[in-house]
């Protein structure tokens, strides 16, 4: 339901596109409601929640690897530096950031 004040502000909008023409409330609660329809079932933002819990599913499974040695190092090193076993790359990754020393081209991400 669309409160008085949502219905109006949905009616001065429509009159500053549509100059010299009215709406009457009973038109304009349809269209006001039409539009929140489509946009409740295009838009759809995720909660904080869902957020947290697809970061963290995702961050959980990330490794660095060094291409060089192999070595695999999991993403979350609560923040030691920590490197792999031929000392080409270092990663230093904790809640809310992953540093990474060493050539781009001798590390990849894999997912596991
Ligand atoms: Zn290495």
């Amino acid at each position: 339901m669309i409160s008085k004040q949502a219905l109006e502000e949905y009616k001065a909008i429509w009159r500053k596109e549509n100059p010299g023409q009215d709406i009457d409330d009973q038109t304009a609660m349809d269209e006001a409601t039409a539009l929140l329809t489509i946009m409740d079932k295009v838009y759809r933002p995720i909660t904080k929640d869902e957020f947290d819990a697809y970061n963290k599913k995702n961050k959980k499974e990330a490794y660095i690897r060094c291409k060089k040695c192999g070595t695999e190092i999991y993403w979350n090193t609560h923040k030691k530096m920590t490197p792999c076993a031929c000392g080409a790359i270092s990663v230093d990754g904790t809640e809310g950031y992953i540093r990474m020393i060493g050539n781009k081209e001798d590390y990849e991400q894999i997912q596991k």
